[in-house]
């Protein structure tokens, strides 16, 4: 049997962290014409790495074929972009950061984030891997290299002049298989006093709330400040601050800088070490523990769908995130229990779920449809979803959240 080893300090890993079964690539809609092909399934293993507690999938598919054509754009969510407002505005006035400064974001997606600093007049370039949402953001008027990130793209960069008063690689570090060689781009990127910014779905969230779901394949690495920490030591990097964030179900916005800098190191590390200590993510027995209460999720939606089929009631979903696509196909939900899902996105309207073949569809068809129960599937949109669309309740239309437990809304 194949050994595989840990991304980050290369120990074996053996232990389990969530066994999902077999899940097609996430973010892989199907077209309708070509419902009748195979798609490919991998296994969806995380393991946890008991050396480092970097808990992690294995790579199967090159993140070039997964992220050439990407379907998500960040600027269809509008909670999203109130974030990336507020966080520009955070970092300007923290950092003095003006016209003779430069941001480096990584994985800049369609500007979403970096326009809010060109609106201030400060240099900024994206560096974005998919060709499509990088020309969108070029067309908004930020500068965009479409590029992975790593040490060779920080070399040319630096080549051509370039280095970073801030580096912003918020909601990247997870997507990314190599990190070792990312987090090194972005400390040899840095300047002597530059700041890099990370922000990630916190682990000790995703156990305490159940949210197995987060774990696609798209999604390599579920990180700790615990395994962070570990990461950033190798490259002379050290955490100086920790923020938490309602994003994506509760993520941390890591503050780093090189070991040299001036930055003063705040209290929130610390409480965030012992936050995580509290939760025992330093011993294997919390891992072991996650792995079963995984399968106790799973039967709880489906004793929800079973109960709603055997009522004649009908359910359909909002939403179809990649998160989505990992929850129907663990728990083995198709059309029969789930009619069809919705999205704001028209890139993924009319197209079927990965697996699943859930048709996506445009939100209207909820009002032709009257369901009796709307399944939010990005759970953590929960209020900004069931606000836009409680006009339902005319019907005596109900939302459902699927996790940590089902809960219907009242
Ligand atoms: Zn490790």
């Amino acid at each position: 049997m194949k050994r595989i080893r840990c991304r980050l300090c290369e120990a074996e890993l053996a232990e389990t962290f969530a066994d999902l079964g077999m899940s097609p690539l996430s973010n892989s809609f199907v077209a309708k014409e070509r419902r009748h092909k195979a798609e490919t399934f991998f296994p969806l293993h995380a393991y946890v790495c008991t050396s480092c507690w970097l808990v992690q999938l294995e790579e199967f598919e090159s993140p070039k074929n997964i992220f050439n054509e990407y379907l998500y754009f960040s600027s269809y969510a509008d909670s999203w972009l109130k974030h990336c407002e507020a966080y520009c505005a955070h970092v300007v006035s923290r950092f003095k950061l003006d016209a003779g400064s430069q941001v480096v974001e990584i994985a800049s997606n369609d500007g979403a984030l970096l326009k809010n600093f060109v609106a201030r007049g400060i240099p900024s370039l994206g560096v974005e891997p998919a060709a499509n949402v990088a020309k969108a953001a070029v067309e908004q008027g930020v500068p965009t290299e479409v590029a992975f990130f790593g040490t060779e793209t920080s070399l040319s960069l630096k080549q051509r002049g370039f280095s970073a008063d801030l580096i912003a690689a918020n909601n990247v570090l997870a997507h990314v298989p190599d990190i070792v060689d990312f987090v090194a781009g972005c400390a040899s990127l840095l300047k002597p006093d530059g700041v890099v910014t990370f922000e990630f779905p916190s682990l000790e969230r995703l156990i305490a709330e159940t949210q197995f779901d987060t774990i696609y394949h798209e999604h390599f690495s579920y990180l700790s400040l615990l395994s962070v920490e570990r990461l950033f030591g190798l490259h002379g990097l050290r955490v100086f601050d920790v923020q938490t964030l309602p994003t994506h179900g509760g993520s941390l916005r890591i503050f780093a800088c090189r070991k040299s800098a001036a930055h003063a190191l705040c209290d929130s590390v610390a409480a965030q070490r012992h936050l995580e200590a509290a939760a025992a993510l330093g011993q294997i027995d919390a891992y072991r523990k996650f792995a079963r209460t995984v399968v106790d999720a799973k039967i709880d939606i489906l004793r929800f769908f079973i109960d709603a089929h055997q009522s004649r009631k009908r359910v359909v979903g909002y939403g179809a995130p990649a998160k989505a696509n990992t929850l129907l196909n663990f728990c083995g939900i198709g059309t029969e229990l789930l009619e069809f899902t919705v999205d704001r996105n028209p890139h993924k309207q009319g197209m079927l779920m990965p697996g699943s073949r859930v048709p996506v569809l445009s939100p209207d068809e909820i009002f032709k449809a009257r369901p009796d129960y709307v399944m939010i599937l990005p759970w953590n949109l929960q209020a900004e979803i069931s606000e836009s669309m409680k006009d339902i309740r005319a019907w005596g239309g109900k939302f459902v959240v699927p996790i940590p437990k089902v809960r219907i809304l009242p």
